[in-house]
This record gives structure tokens, sequence and C-alpha cells, in this order.
């Protein structure tokens, strides 16, 4: 019952991802991956004695190819080569698979040459093979066991990644990339052949065979035998180093096509144009947030957790400003931090620069207090000729008289030097 409901699903799955397979574009962040697996090696695999060829090795002709194979595809930028190996030595399968499971290869090649026993004329050609049609249950306990699952789309990323490989849900998600897998072992396949057909080649075709080294990948994998051992016309072409390179050059286009086909695409971020540089306004720009009679402190809920307020004293009324900047950009982004810290009614001033008061003064408003200071008080023991004023039952300690919000600025920070603060610049028009 279990499993009905499962295949059920499955078959729902299936119709939705395969019919995004093709139509699916998604920007990668790590380069196309191909592991190339030039077989055998350490002169295993078969070989064979001819009068004017000599002793002709599959490993070998395996490893020729592969080696220009990986120097074709070393020219692409955007194409990472993985070799199994680049000299004779001889990798167990699961070291080749494990390889390519662990870089998280998009594609797997695996380079041979076929054999059918005793020398022939009759078989000849090349052929390729993908997973076999038995090997389904075989490589999803291996994806399971490895943990290892290459999504081939972003989608199925987002929707299983976080499933337990052992919950229903992973299995149907580790199920959909073998059916992928198998899609796309066909496509690179029958891409392979097609060149090699054109490079005048008998095509034997694409064709399914239960093999260890593609049982255990998890990825689109290939095994390209690229002609017969024992017939004695293809190991000429396959020794040759002209047959060599075109071999190599049939698999290499056979990648870029795949890679086209299937819309890889490297995460390569556009160019921006470069900006005009912004050009600084005459008039420096502040954001009043808030005018009120009281005198609030930085820090005091009221400013919302602004930063960098101004507070100038208008008559009885202090006004906060926030932030400056003489740059258009900037003071639009700091209005919007305002309004966004919930001063609604926020807006820009500009400040110009060295005006000089027509008329009235500015100056620094020291202290204010209901007690009258005392004359050993830190304030008045360090600043001279403060002036006393008393409005509505406080005291009102201001110092200096200036023509210029620069000038009242550079005397506020002379005050705070002296460990002074909270003042506030006060413009008096009289
Ligand atoms: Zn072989």
């Amino acid at each position: 019952m279990k499993i009905k409901i499962w295949r059920f699903n499955l078959k729902k799955y299936f119709l939705f991802t395969l019919t995004l397979l093709f139509f699916t574009v998604s920007a990668q962040d790590k380069p196309f991956t191909v592991v190339i697996d030039p077989g055998h090696g350490r002169n295993d695999g078969a070989s064979r004695s001819y009068s004017d060829l000599g002793l002709v090795r599959e490993d070998h002709v395996a490893l020729d190819i592969s080696l220009k194979l990986q120097k074709l595809l070393s020219k692409e930028k955007d194409i990472k080569v993985i070799m199994t190996r680049t000299t004779h030595v001889y990798p167990s399968l699961s070291q080749r698979t494990d390889l390519a499971n662990k870089s998280s290869a998009d594609l797997f090649i695996s380079i041979h040459l076929n054999s059918t026993g005793t020398n022939t004329t009759q078989a000849t050609g090349a052929e390729t093979y993908v997973q076999g049609p038995d090997q389904n249950n075989a490589n999803l306990e291996v994806a399971k066991r490895e943990n290892s699952v290459i999504y081939l789309d972003e989608e199925d990323r987002r929707r299983f990644e976080h499933y337990n490989p052992n919950s229903p849900e992973s299995l149907i998600a580790l199920k959909i990339q073998q059916a992928k897998y198998l899609e796309k072992s066909l496509l690179i396949g029958s891409l392979i052949q097609d060149n090699l057909e054109n490079d005048g080649q008998n095509n034997r075709g694409v064709k399914q065979k239960n093999l260890h080294v593609l049982r255990q990948n998890a990825m689109p994998s290939v095994l390209v035998e690229t002609g017969f051992i024992n017939n004695h016309s293809d190991a000429s072409y396959l020794t040759s180093s002209a047959g060599q390179e075109k071999v190599a050059n049939s698999i290499y286009r056979a990648i870029l096509k795949y890679k086209k086909e299937i819309g890889f695409h490297p995460n390569i971020q556009p160019v921006e144009p470069e900006k005009p540089k912004e050009v600084a306004l005459e008039n420096d720009f502040r954001i009043l947030i808030l005018s009120s009679p009281t005198r609030y402190l930085e820090g005091d809920p009221a400013l919302r957790g602004l930063k960098y307020i101004l507070r100038i004293k208008e008559g009885d009324v202090y006004k906060y400003y926030y932030a400056n900047t003489n740059l258009a950009s900037i003071r639009d982004e700091n209005l919007k931090r305002a309004k966004e810290a919930g001063f609604k009614n926020a807006a820009p001033v500009a400040f110009i620069p060295n005006i000089a008061l027509s008329k009235g003064y500015y100056t620094i408003e020291v202290a204010v207090s209901k007690q009258r200071l005392n004359n050993n008080s830190y304030i008045l023991k360090n600043l001279r000729d403060l002036k006393r004023t008393k409005k509505k039952g406080s005291f009102y300690y201001t110092y200096g008289n200036v023509k210029t919000f620069e000038a009242a600025v550079n005397m506020q920070k002379q005050i705070e030097a002296k460990g002074i603060i909270n003042t506030t610049i006060e413009k008096v028009l009289e």
C-alpha cells in the first residue's frame, strides 16, 4: 500500500520536474565541474599486439585521449576539470567515484576502449554507456549512504535538502535525481556519439549497461568506448595522435554543448557602469526631526535611537537636527532613516555656510537649572563670563557671542574640550 502511494507521488514529481528540466536556467556559484576518468591503469584493461602498431594498451590510449581532453577543457574559464588519474596508476573504482561525488561534479566521463576478444573487422566504432536499467536501486542506496545528492536545480535543493535522508520525501527526491541523472547522461551520451560520427567513426549508439563506475556516481555519468582495440583500423586510429585529438575534441565539444543545453550559467556579476561622481551641494543639509520646548539629551527615548543630533535653541524652542551632509543622495537617505525612526514630518533644512547673522547672534547655552549654580561648580570655575538669565523659574547660563553658525560650533567644541557636555547652540534674534 505504501509503495502504491509512493509511486503515485513519484509520477507527479516526475512530470513536474522533467518539464522543468530543460527550461530551468539557474545561476551557479561554482564552476561547471567535469571529472575525466581514464579507464583502468597500471596495465589493467584490454591490450592487443599488432605488427605495425606494436603493443596497444587500453589504459595507455585512454589516458592519452583523456589528457588531450583535459587540455582542451582547461581553456574554458568556467569549467573545472578533475582527473581520476594523470599517470599510469590504478585508482580503484570506488576511489574514482568517491572523488567525483566529493567534488560535487556536474559530469563524469570515463574513457575506455572496447574489446570483443578475437581480432575482428566486424565490430568497429564508438559507443557510449549510461547507467543500466537495473541500477536505480543500487544508485539510490549510494546516494542515501553518501548523503551527497547533487541537486540539479535550485527548486529541488530548496524542497529537499533539509529532509532526513531516510524519509519517504527524501527517497522521492533521490529518485527524482536518479531520473534526472539518467536523462542528462543520455543527453551527453548522444552529443558525444553524434560528434564522433561526424568525425567519421561508426556510431554504435548510446546504451544502458550495469557498470559499477556509473552506478556509484551521484551525477550524470557516461562511459565512452572510443573504439575497438581488437579491430586494427580502430586501434590504428586511436593510437594515432590525430585520431586521439579528434576523439578528445568530439567529447570536448559535446561537453560545451551539453553545458549550454542544460542552461548552466556561471554566476558572474554583471559589471556595473561606473557612476558619475556626485557633485557636492553648496549647502549642508540636516534633517529637522523635532521642535520642542523640552531639552532632550542624546539617547533620550524621544529621539528614537537616532544619533548625531544637533540641538539648536531658537526662542523657547529646541530644534533637533539629525545628521549632516552636502551630498543630495545621503541627504535623502538621512531623511528616509529619520522617517523610518518615526519622525513622519522630518524635513531637510539647508545650512548656508559662513553666513553672518544680520541681526542677533549665536551663543552657547551651557546649563539650565532650577537652582543657581554654586560658585564652586565645575562650570563656573572653568568658564568665565557666563551670562545668567532667569526665565519661568529656571536659570539659563550662556557663554559667548558669535555671528556665524561655524563659529558657534567651534565655540561649543572648545567648551566640550573642557569636559562640559550637553550644551546647546542658541540662536538669539534680538
Ligand atoms: Zn575498459
